[in-house]
């Protein structure tokens, strides 16, 4: 049961018993008060019609017998005892006793009553009678000079209050019981309003905005319902507006290509987007950590310290060890808005800028390099020839040497534009329906004196003639290059052998040769510019280091990829896959 609702019955069953008890005092003491009162009045008539009786008889021993018979008659006349009483106390006539008890009867001039009436006022006393032995109302009258006393039973004064008493009590315990009543259920109702006011404060609590009052009543409860309600509402607004604000803000930072680190003034971290996460290489929580115990990287704690102490933007470029190396550009800054002061670090990867900085630099030394050295030897001869007056078989070495170096001159040039072409990205292939083996029987003709001058022979095999779906200038560039490596790099009386299948969704062409093979280590970098396995042999077949950049990019270009398998002494297998003409349709 509770508190309230018990507290609320004790206070209204103390008071109905206090009540109770505080009513029937009264009323039975004032109830016997007026009985008494109205007893008394009538014993005095009765008294006083005893005195109209006996008027003539004088109070002495002598009449006593006479005395006797009127007290007796008296008696049975008022229903009372009567007791005729001489001037000096002594008894003369009883109706409740013979006249030979009277003696032993005793002196009653001191009952109060008596004493009274001999003092010539009626008098009236409540006692117990030792001769009947039950509580009598005596009343007395003068009768000079003796006195007539009459006195009655009290006992139906005394059962007719405990009759009252008793139904004081029956009614006592009926109001007791209705009261306790009433309190319960007055209880009850007020305690339900508080019950719905009590779930919904702890449904809010929890979290639940949802949660209401509902109660509807025309009394101050309503009125306060319709408050708490009304709060409610504006929470529930308040708080969805913040939601909707967070996951705006969670939205755009989960999307960004950028990692964003928020710490506080203590430089706790409060905020990081996954992408920081990816950056940094962080997995678990870190809220609430201090960068560098989540980060561990000096640089970014260093970083996140000076901004939060200047109020200057702090930039800095910090490079993080790892599997791959990263190099990260950090922008932090502090900010105070309201009570909140802290800073952010804004991370931009700068791996692939920076990598792509130092192929720059690397491709445009290369290129230079590549450049310089037929130009200082075309330089140098031509100093020669102008210089010193050769024979004219010497002269014409050394013009045949200037015209190769300047025929490489051209190559590299033209390779490099080529590729400048292709890394631009402003080229255009025209895919078509190409019957590849055709292609490269077609290359065959056009390369035979070539061929024949190095003794190499090319053997074509095409598996159901495939056709690709692809652009036939850059497949004619990409075999034409192929095979021309496959003829540098290949020993006289060697076979090469191009060949054509389909392979899943794509059509794959092998050109392989017996050759000198690749080793190992290189495989993975002749693809990039300028790398070569052996210079000198290179250099001396007029290879640029291009061609295979060349082939890198015209094969994706068109959808496809191209590797190497080699065998350093027995032969090299480059392949590449176009997609397919059948998979288009
Ligand atoms: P290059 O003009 O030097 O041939 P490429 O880009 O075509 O340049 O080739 C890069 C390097 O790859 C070559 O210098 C050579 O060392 C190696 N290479 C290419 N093709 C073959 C091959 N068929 N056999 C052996 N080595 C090859």
């Amino acid at each position: 049961m509770p508190r309230i609702q018990r507290r609320l019955m004790i206070a209204l069953a103390a008071l109905v018993i206090a009540v109770s008890i505080t009513t029937g005092f009264w009323v039975d003491r004032s109830l016997r008060a007026r009985e008494l009162g109205h007893l008394e009045r009538l014993l005095g008539a009765s008294a006083r019609a005893v005195v109209e009786l006996v008027r003539d008889v004088p109070f002495d021993a002598a009449h006593e017998h006479e005395l006797t018979e009127l007290a007796r008659r008296a008696s049975l006349a008022t229903g009372t005892r009567v007791t005729l009483i001489a001037p000096d106390g002594s008894v003369v006539a009883d109706s409740e006793l013979r006249s030979e008890d009277l003696a032993s009867f005793g002196n009653h001039a001191n009952r109060p009553e008596v004493a009274a009436a001999l003092a010539g006022d009626p008098g009236a006393d409540t006692r117990r009678s030792e001769t009947v032995g039950r509580p009598l109302l005596y009343v007395a009258v003068p009768r000079p000079p003796g006195v007539v006393r009459v006195a009655t039973d009290l006992a139906p004064i005394d059962a007719a209050t405990a009759e009252l008493r008793s139904a004081l009590l029956a009614g006592g315990a009926i109001t007791l019981a209705a009261a306790l009543l009433l309190s319960y259920l007055i209880s009850h109702a007020l305690l339900r309003p508080l019950g719905a006011f009590h779930a919904a404060l702890a449904r809010l609590s929890a979290g639940e905005l949802g949660a209401r009052v509902r109660w509807r009543s025309n009394d101050e409860l309503g009125d306060l319902a319709r408050a708490f309600d009304g709060m409610a509402e504006d929470l529930e607004q308040g708080q969805s507006a913040i939601v909707a604000e967070r996951d705006r803000l969670a939205a755009v930072l989960s999307v960004m290509v950028e990692g964003v680190l928020v710490v506080d003034a203590e430089e706790r971290i409060v905020l990081a987007n996954p992408r920081l996460r990816e950056l940094l290489g962080i997995r678990g929580e870190i809220e609430g950590l201090r960068p560098l115990a989540a980060v561990r990287n000096a640089d970014v704690d260093d970083a996140l310290r000076a901004a939060l102490a200047e109020s200057q933007p702090v930039h800095r470029e910090i490079a993080l060890a790892g599997v791959e190396r990263r190099v990260l550009a950090v922008h932090a800054a502090s900010f105070a808005i309201g009570d909140a002061k802290g800073a952010v670090a804004v991370f931009h990867d700068m791996t692939e800028v920076r990598r792509l900085e130092t192929v720059r630099r690397d491709f445009v030394a290369n290129a230079s390099h590549e450049i310089k050295t037929p130009l200082t030897a075309i330089r140098g001869f031509a100093e020669t020839l102008l210089g010193s007056e050769l024979p004219a078989s010497d002269a014409r070495s050394y013009l045949e040497i200037i015209l190769k170096h300047s025929e490489r001159l051209s190559r590299l040039v033209e390779d490099l534009l080529e590729l400048s072409r292709l890394e631009s990205g402003k080229f255009t292939l025209e895919p078509e329906p190409l019957d590849v083996g055709v292609l490269a029987a077609k290359l065959c003709r056009e390369l035979e004196p070539r061929l024949r001058e190095r003794g190499v022979s090319v053997r074509i095999a095409a598996e159901g003639a495939p056709r690709a779906f692809a652009d036939a200038s850059a497949v004619e560039q990409i075999l034409q290059n192929l095979l021309d490596n496959a003829i540098k790099y290949s020993d006289s009386d060697r076979e090469i052998e191009v060949r054509v299948r389909v392979e899943g969704d794509d059509v794959r062409i092998d050109v392989a040769d017996q050759g000198l093979g690749i080793p190992e280590a290189d495989r993975a970098r002749i693809f990039e510019r300028f790398y070569r396995v052996d210079r000198g042999r290179s250099r001396e077949q007029g290879g640029t280091g291009l061609g295979l950049s060349i082939v890198k990019h015209l094969v994706q270009a068109s959808g496809g990829e191209v590797w190497v398998e080699s065998t350093p002494g027995v032969g090299s297998t480059f392949s590449f896959t176009l997609p397919s003409n059948f998979t288009r349709s």
